[in-house]
């Protein structure tokens, strides 16, 4: 089997199951228990929490520990919309890219009344500074613009709209669920007020995540009870994949520049080898983005037939994005790019991660040119070669 779909979910690092290991198995205590046992699953949290800070610039008190991305951004927006409304600011403003963890989000507040206003992309998959200028104002109550895309990998100029946010007195959010432990991120040298983060896209366990919140900056729950996470997330902590979560961000954190040439190795070897197949097109910048993701569309093919094919020949991918899977609709990312109605549908996403080789990268080019050429000869489309 060749794993190619490491931004849908990463494998779990080694380091990161044997942090998670003591408290999945002799270690059972709850970490709001005082005793041995409940102490030992505290100091393991108070552990991660201080490796999730460094990871990313920011101070421990400052990373809240929630179930992953989704709930992360759920509560970033939801947080400083709330208090944006109550300083007498309307207008949340989010871009037309970003994951539905967002999306959903905002039309949720959009229903309560906020405006919402959405950033276009170019052809690239890079968001539209123009338009961020004009539509982040006074009135602005939040931005929420990813650091890196889902489906395409195309880096974000966050640091610009964080700028424009401060100027503005608006609270400033990026999903950094694709970014995190792939490229380096320093909250301080970035500006935002709030981070999305999620374990298993870098090694961790599915099910864990954080949020960082600026000390300064108004947070509010979105779950109540016993008062966790300083009351700002109320449940049981998840120990195991807290501290599993913590690890795997340190690792891949401290590994990025090691990683990063290797697996863009990879992602080019790959890029290329896709492009020599007749009716293809790269989706997103062929330098700005993320160094594991490849995204190409085959005219005359569906994008999930081309997955189920793939994996009958045991290979794992992604049409547009694992999360958008089972839609029908072509991707809204490659929509907004612009991309032509023929190769919207065609699209593949393939995501590279430093466990690949290059035989594995030969063997998976070699397998979608063979479900390509099938799908095509099944709906007897022609291409020449
Ligand atoms: N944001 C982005 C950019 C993502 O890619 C994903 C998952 O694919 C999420 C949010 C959701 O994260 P989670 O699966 O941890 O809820």
């Amino acid at each position: 089997m060749i794993y190619l779909d490491n931004a849908a979910s990463a494998p779990v690092l080694p380091e990161a199951l044997e942090a998670a290991m003591p408290f999945l198995t002799e270690c059972c205590g709850n970490p709001s228990s005082i005793h041995a046992q409940g102490r030992r699953a505290a100091l393991a949290i108070i552990e991660a929490r201080e490796r999730c800070a460094r990871a990313i610039g920011a101070k421990p008190d400052e990373i809240y520990f929630t179930s992953g991305g989704t709930e992360s951004d759920n509560m970033a927006l939801r947080a400083a919309a709330l208090s944006g409304r109550r300083a007498g600011r309307n207008r949340i403003v989010t871009t037309a890219i970003e994951h539905p963890a967002v999306l959903n989000t905002c039309k949720a507040l959009e229903a309560e009344g906020f405006e919402v206003k959405y950033i276009g992309a170019d052809s690239d998959g890079f968001i539209d500074m123009a338009q961020a200028r004009e539509l982040i104002d006074e009135n602005t109550a939040a931005a929420s613009v990813m650091a890196a895309n889902n489906e395409v990998g195309t880096i974000q100029p966050i640091k610009e709209i964080a700028e424009l946010c401060r100027k503005c007195g608006a609270v400033f959010h990026t999903d950094a669920v694709q970014a995190a432990g792939h490229i380096p991120l320093d909250v301080e040298d970035i500006g935002c007020d709030m981070l999305s983060v999620s374990a298993h896209k870098f090694g961790g366990i599915r099910g864990a995540g954080f949020l960082y919140c600026r000390r300064d900056v108004p947070l509010e729950p979105l779950i109540f009870g016993g008062g966790q996470e300083s009351g700002m997330r109320s449940g049981t902590e998840n120990t195991a994949a807290i501290a599993a979560m913590g690890k795997a961000l340190e690792i891949s954190c401290g590994n990025i520049a090691r990683d990063t040439e290797y697996v863009r190795g990879l992602r080019d070897r790959l890029t290329r080898a896709l492009l020599e197949i007749p009716g293809s097109r790269l989706n997103g910048s062929a330098s700005g983005r993320l160094a594991g993701n490849v995204n190409v569309s085959f005219a005359g093919v569906e994008g999930e037939s081309l997955v189920l094919g793939l994996d009958l020949r045991g290979v794992c991918a992604s049409s547009g994005s694992a999360c958008a899977s089972g839609e029908e609709e072509p991707s809204h990312v490659l929509r907004a790019m612009g991309v032509p109605g023929e190769m919207l549908k065609g699209s593949l996403r393939l995501t590279v991660s430093a466990r690949n080789t290059a035989e594995e990268i030969d063997a998976a080019a070699q397998a979608v040119r063979e479900t390509v050429e099938t799908l095509r000869e099944l709906r007897g489309v022609k291409w020449l070669t």
